[in-house]
């Protein structure tokens, strides 16, 4: 599925959490493919996620959990670039626990900046892609636990579960007013998130899981993402995309 020509060339992207991982892999593609791309990450400054863009984007420092920032990152971004035509709405931690153990204050930062990160990033970004002249994209960021569940992860499911139902909601909400708003959601994939979660036999457990055999790369998910951001997918709307080696299907 990898993409290559410049179809988003003249758009504008803003992808949060883009500093690393999947965000970065994402970021990387859509400036490839064209698109002035405005990374929104916690960190001061994003030098090397900048550098890795070769020059076509910017960095904006943003904890996504925070409204009023997220607003005014917003309007920082639109005033640089003119333009959002796409929001990738991809941030996420996952602090894990069975129930018994998992503190309130746990279950309210994964939900804050999982969930209602994407739900302030949706709302300030919305009246801008609405102008968006090739049709605005939204991609959220969901993940396969989102749709299956998994022990010890109550608060990240339910965040990821949550963003599916944003996805479908506003779908309906902006399909008529040439705004398509799309899920990803990955399976196990090689990011510093999993690296720092998923060791030893647990990781080997979860591998054996997967009928492609082997974990993904934060490239293979990217690839979706940026499909969906491009003419080709413009009449998918509402949907999920599993990108999971056959994890859950
Ligand atoms: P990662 O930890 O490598 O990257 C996450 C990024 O989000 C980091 O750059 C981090 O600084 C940023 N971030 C965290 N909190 C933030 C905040 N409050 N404000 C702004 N930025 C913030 O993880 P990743 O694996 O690349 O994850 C990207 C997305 O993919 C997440 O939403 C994650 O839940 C989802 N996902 C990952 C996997 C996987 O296996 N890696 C699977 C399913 C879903």
């Amino acid at each position: 599925m990898t993409a290559t020509s410049r179809d988003l060339e003249g758009r504008t992207a803003l992808v949060t959490g883009g500093a690393q991982g999947i965000g970065l892999e994402t970021a990387k593609l859509l400036a490839a493919a064209g698109a002035r791309v405005a990374i929104c990450d916690l960190a001061e400054s994003g030098e090397a996620a900048l550098q890795a863009l070769g020059g076509a984007g910017a960095y904006f420092r943003c904890d996504v959990s925070d409204a009023e920032a997220v607003e005014r990152t917003v309007g920082a971004v639109v005033e640089r670039f003119g333009t959002l035509d796409i929001l990738i709405n991809n941030a996420g931690i996952a602090i894990d626990g069975l129930l018994l153990r998992m503190k309130r204050d746990d279950w309210e930062r994964t939900i804050d900046i999982n969930l209602s990160g994407a739900f302030y990033f949706c709302k300030a970004a919305v009246r801008h892609l609405l102008k968006a002249r090739s049709g605005g994209r939204i991609v959220n960021i969901s993940s396969v636990v989102g749709e299956q569940g998994n022990a010890g992860q109550v608060a990240y499911s339910a965040s990821k579960a949550g963003l599916i139902g944003v996805t479908r909601s506003l779908a309906r909400e902006l399909a008529g007013r040439g705004v398509t708003v799309n899920a990803v959601a990955p399976g196990f994939i090689a990011t510093r998130m999993t690296d720092d979660h998923v060791q030893g036999e647990n990781r080997e457990r979860l591998v054996a899981a997967i009928p492609l055999g082997r974990v993904g790369e934060p490239r293979e998910v990217a690839e979706a993402v940026r499909f969906l951001c491009g003419p080709g997918a413009a009449y998918i709307t509402g949907q999920v995309l599993r990108v999971n080696g056959g994890l859950y299907m």
